[in-house]
């Protein structure tokens, strides 16, 4: 007998001829997510994954920790499997198991029986109340039966082997990243964009990230901040490239040059140039932002429209109709809000306006522009002098 981890995925089942795309992907990214704790046969089993680790002294509670990270996973069910299959080994595995769970307690229990192979002579009920007598006979008067909200549901599975589990451990849900493209996410060091980009990477998509800093206005503690926020991110997604893109130049020529009621709206929008352009290096299809309506005066709809207008490339803002208390939650969960809240400077918080513009028109944020007229240059020196990191 052997300990096993039976994982269950839902939406990427019905993919249809799609479908392996996604399973090979799926168990790619699990095998990178627990390579690290040791040697693995990652198999597919009819719709499910099976885990089973080589070693014997593999950390169980690591593994579970790491799997409930990787996308596409709806479940995850620690459990034992017997190679042999017959009526005996059934009883057997189950027996093995149920001793090993149940500590000198009284429990309630009921066994749930699947059957892949029908050629089983016995049909799923009737395994299924053959093992419940055999369970209640042999488990030292420990067990009574409760159908409806028993304390241990023992499951089996007869596939190739026998499989039995009754821990089934929910996983993030989502889609395996790398199976719906590329896109760039703007990570500032705020709350939001980790939340936005985790976000999107949950959907399949794979992320690349760009943080703008201002040095010397913005430090290098604010920088080391966003490289943990990103390490964070990466804890789901696997490896990831940041662009660290100075921006201070740009910055000041957009404050000595156009009206300062503008200025949040203009640095936006070279942001986002400058995103995309990296995007389309990167052969990313879109970009991402923590935004959403009316948070603060760059983001009215007004606003939002006018910096969509600086760029072809759609932008995802998974966090649009998001209140702040929502995104903060999901911050949590996904452990990048203690880092958020760090209180580090922001280089849009050193060049803020005293009233910023909030419902900008696109025609005269275009008029403000025209007097940049060294800002493809400029753009152009920043994204030469970018940073690379590579985030695991
Ligand atoms: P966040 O918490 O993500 O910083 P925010 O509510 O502070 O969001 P803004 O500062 O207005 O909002 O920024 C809006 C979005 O612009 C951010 O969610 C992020 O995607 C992007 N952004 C802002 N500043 C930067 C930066 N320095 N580098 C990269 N992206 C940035
Ligand atoms: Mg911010």
């Amino acid at each position: 007998m052997k300990n096993i981890y039976l994982v269950k995925y839902g939406e990427i089942a019905i993919k249809g001829k799609n479908r392996y795309l996604f399973e090979d992907a799926l168990l790619s990214n699990i095998r990178n997510s627990i390579k690290k704790l040791g040697k693995f046969h990652i198999k597919k089993e009819q719709g499910r994954i099976l885990i089973e680790p080589e070693d014997k002294d593999v950390d169980k509670d690591e593994v579970i920790e790491q799997l409930k990270k990787v996308f596409g996973i709806v479940a995850i069910c620690p459990g034992i499997k017997n190679e042999e299959i017959s009526m005996d080994s059934i009883k057997e595995t189950a027996l093995y198991y149920m001793k090993n769970i149940c500590q000198k307690n009284q429990y309630t229990f009921k066994v749930e029986t699947r059957r892949s192979d029908k050629r089983f002579p016995l049909n799923s009920m009737e395994i299924s109340r053959d093992v419940g007598a055999y369970l209640l006979k042999n488990m030292n008067g420990q067990l009574s039966v409760d159908v409806h909200s028993p304390q241990i549901r023992l499951n089996i599975e007869l596939r190739n082997s026998v499989y039995v589990y009754s821990m089934v451990i929910p996983g993030p849900g989502g889609m395996p990243v790398g199976t719906n493209g590329k896109a760039m996410l703007l990570l500032s060091g705020g709350i939001d964009s980790p939340v936005a980009g985790w976000m999107i990477a949950k959907r399949g998509v794979e992320i690349g990230a760009v943080y703008f800093e201002s040095p010397p206005y913005t430090s290098e503690r604010a920088k080391q901040k966003v490289v943990d926020l990103a390490r964070t991110i990466a804890t789901y997604t696997g490896k990831m490239k940041l662009f660290v893109v100075p921006f201070t130049k740009i910055q000041m020529e957009i404050y000595e040059k156009c009206p300062h009621d503008q200025l949040t709206i203009i640095m936006r929008r070279m942001m986002m140039k400058i995103a995309e352009r990296l995007a389309k290096e990167e052969n990313a299809l879109g970009l991402i932002t923590g935004e959403s309506i009316g948070q603060v005066a760059s983001q009215t709809i007004q606003s939002l429209a006018v910096t969509n207008a600086a760029v072809e490339l759609p932008v995802f803002r998974p966090l649009i109709g998001f209140d702040k208390e929502e995104i903060v939650q999901i911050a949590k969960k996904i452990n990048t809000y203690e880092i958020s809240i760090l209180p580090y400077e922001d280089c849009c918080t050193i060049f803020v306006p005293k009233h910023p513009e909030t419902k900008p028109k696109l025609e005269y944020i275009l008029q403000s522009e025209k007097s940049l007229d060294n800002m493809e240059s400029l753009l152009e020196e920043a994204i030469a002098n970018k940073e690379i990191i590579m985030i695991e």
